[in-house]
């Protein structure tokens, strides 16, 4: 079965995000659990999360089709020592907030050697960052997201990912989620070499790390490494190879979550994803 929902909105609190997934006919749904842009958040209180619960058990979401996302400011692969210790007390506290809202996934971009260290060196202190996170953390699994490798991002190339995997301790506690407009810009030809592709990110990572996908089509060309989101059939994905995806059994029984530009369309996107499944 295909778990579909959107990337909603939490503002007014965590607990609007079941309330407008379920507006638009989700199964599963993505969400901040606080403001984003901003290094530290209100801290959710005992109301926050007693409601959170409640509209999830209210709606049937379970935790594991719930995919949240953490901050845009975290770089888990800071170059400097200031700028990955601030990285490393916000995602903790990422964490410790799922732990509280009783989530199991926190979906992440691994981070961005910021042209100072290698990828390699930025890719190890990700892996460190992950280890000292779920030393200090219950229940919740750290989801890299690839990248579509824009700028000094890391992240955009499977074996990175599993570089990163490699290095973590607790393996029961990391997983990723494929991005598909990320990885079509990433150079990945989904559309081209669909059964490629997915045959080299099992054989390079391992379908048994994928926690969710974020289901997104491309605005910008194959390896173009540009991040820019559009509308599901409406880039050069397009909607065969969602349809594909829909059929395809390895992405049952996790979230996939559009993360489209146009939010009035999330009902029809959600509703011909499901009517093409099988
Ligand atoms: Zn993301
Ligand atoms: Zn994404």
């Amino acid at each position: 079965m295909k778990y579909i929902g959107a990337h909603v909105s939490a503002s007014g609190g965590v607990e609007f995000a079941p309330v407008n997934a379920h507006e638009i006919g989700a199964n599963a749904f993505a969400l901040f659990t606080k403001n984003q842009r901003q290094w530290i958040g209100k801290p959710l209180t005992a109301e926050n999360i007693r409601l959170f619960k409640e509209n999830c058990e209210k709606y049937g979401f379970l935790p594991e089709y719930i995919l949240p996302h953490d901050s845009y400011l975290i770089n888990l692969g800071h170059p400097e020592e200031e700028g990955l210790e601030k990285s490393r007390a916000a995602f903790l506290d990422e964490m410790q907030r799922c732990e509280q809202l009783g989530l199991k996934l926190l979906n992440f971009h691994p981070g961005s050697h910021l042209n100072k260290i290698s990828v390699e060196e930025c890719l190890d202190r990700v892996a460190e960052s992950i280890n000292l996170t779920l030393d200090k953390t219950k229940g919740v699994t750290a989801v890299i997201e690839n990248t579509a490798g824009q700028g000094s991002n890391v992240g955009s190339e499977f074996w990175q990912l599993r570089y990163i995997i490699d290095r973590v301790e607790d393996k029961s506690r990391v997983g990723v989620c494929l991005d598909t407009c990320h990885s079509f810009t990433a150079g990945y030809d989904i559309v081209n070499d669909y059964d490629g592709v997915f045959d080299e990110f099992e054989e390079v990572v391992g379908f048994k790390y994928l926690r969710g996908m974020h289901l997104n089509d491309s605005k910008k060309e194959l390896g173009s490494h540009v991040d820019r989101h559009d509308s599901i059939g409406k880039g050069f994905i397009g909607f065969p190879t969602f349809e594909k995806l829909m059929k395809d059994p390895r992405f049952n029984n996790m979230p996939l979550i559009l993360e489209t530009i146009d939010e009035t369309l999330w009902p029809q996107e959600i509703s011909w994803l499901h009517s093409v499944e099988s």
